[in-house]
């Protein structure tokens, strides 16, 4: 088996980076341009403390997606599982991630899943809060103990950029309150998803999510177990069959690693015991996933025996 090191990292950078040809990077986020397309980095940490980075790992890109599973679980603490599943279903879904069509036929009006859009936008109507500001500095909170990060940040371009392109989301929203999926305030719950969307990360932030879903959910300063682990096995389960989108299948038979892609080509992977996984490359397919990053995903879970679903 492959051994984990830098160079080893390094290697199989270069021979993901082609794959970064077939995508495109998403020009409505603020600073994305062509010259972003190229670029792939990876930040690797393990349950013994082991860090690993290599490529363009200092880069950093808006959260988009991946704060869905920030979401979840957070939904899940204050409200959990049997209620979070009355408001969004845990199945997968074909169509693209900002579908509407869906929401009118699929059991009772629910989302398909927490990962889709408009998932993620009934999810934030359900975060606990008085305020906007209240509930996203509870999500920023959060985020800053599990990635040990004290100054993350939301970009302001960025959740400018999330209002002014929000038509989808907005129809997501008003859709679903018109059918009573999403019966708490729509404007306040479209604003936190915004947010939630435009804080800024690198790898290694990516890396660390993963890690806290790795190790049972423990912060990684104090050793307190901030998520229960029955809520952690269901946002691993969710991420491993609709965190890829309509491309959770391919990289549950390819991979075999609970991921969560966003538009910036951002993906998390957890190995539960083992490891957590951030990358980073923008270029990404018309299913919203980051090309060069998949196949790193891909060929790391390959060489370093990854696969949840059985090892060689
Ligand atoms: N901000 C994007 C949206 O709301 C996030 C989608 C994504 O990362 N797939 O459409």
């Amino acid at each position: 088996m492959q051994e984990l090191t830098t160079q080893y990292l390094e290697e199989a950078i270069e021979d993901s980076k082609p794959y970064a040809s077939s995508g495109n990077v998403n020009m409505n986020i603020p600073d994305f341009d062509e010259t972003m397309k190229d670029r792939l980095g990876v930040s690797i940490i393990t349950t013994d403390q082991d860090s690993y980075t290599a490529g363009e790992y200092n880069q950093y890109v808006p959260m988009q997606s991946t704060s869905k599973i920030i979401g979840l679980m957070l939904a899940l603490q204050d409200f959990g599982k049997d209620r979070v599943f009355q408001t969004v279903g845990m199945e997968p879904m074909g169509d693209f991630f900002n579908s509407i069509s869906q929401l009118e036929s699929y059991d009772t009006n629910k989302p398909f899943n927490p990962m889709i859009n408009a998932g993620a936008i009934a999810i934030a109507a359900l975060i606990k809060g008085q305020s906007v500001e209240n509930r996203f500095s509870r999500y920023m909170n959060f985020l800053k103990e599990i990635t040990e990060h004290e100054d993350l940040q939301m970009s302001e371009d960025v959740y400018e950029a999330e209002r002014a392109n929000g038509a989808r989301n907005r129809s997501l929203a008003y859709f679903m309150q018109s059918t009573g999926t999403l019966v708490t305030d729509v404007e306040e719950a479209l604003d936190l998803y915004f947010r939630m969307n435009s804080v800024m990360m690198c790898c290694e932030d990516f890396a660390r999510i993963g890690l806290f879903l790795a190790r049972g959910g423990r912060s990684p300063n104090s050793e307190e177990k901030l998520i229960p682990s029955h809520h952690l096995r269901t946002v691993k389960a969710i991420m491993m069959t609709s965190g890829m989108y309509n491309s959770s299948g391919h990289y549950a038979v390819e991979a075999g690693i609970p991921c969560k892609s966003g538009v910036s080509g951002s993906i998390i992977g957890s190995i539960p015991g083992r490891m957590g996984i951030g990358v980073i490359g923008p270029a990404i397919d018309e299913k919203g996933n980051s090309t060069a990053g998949g196949a790193l995903i891909k060929k790391l879970s390959q060489d370093l025996n990854l696969n949840m679903f059985g090892i060689d």
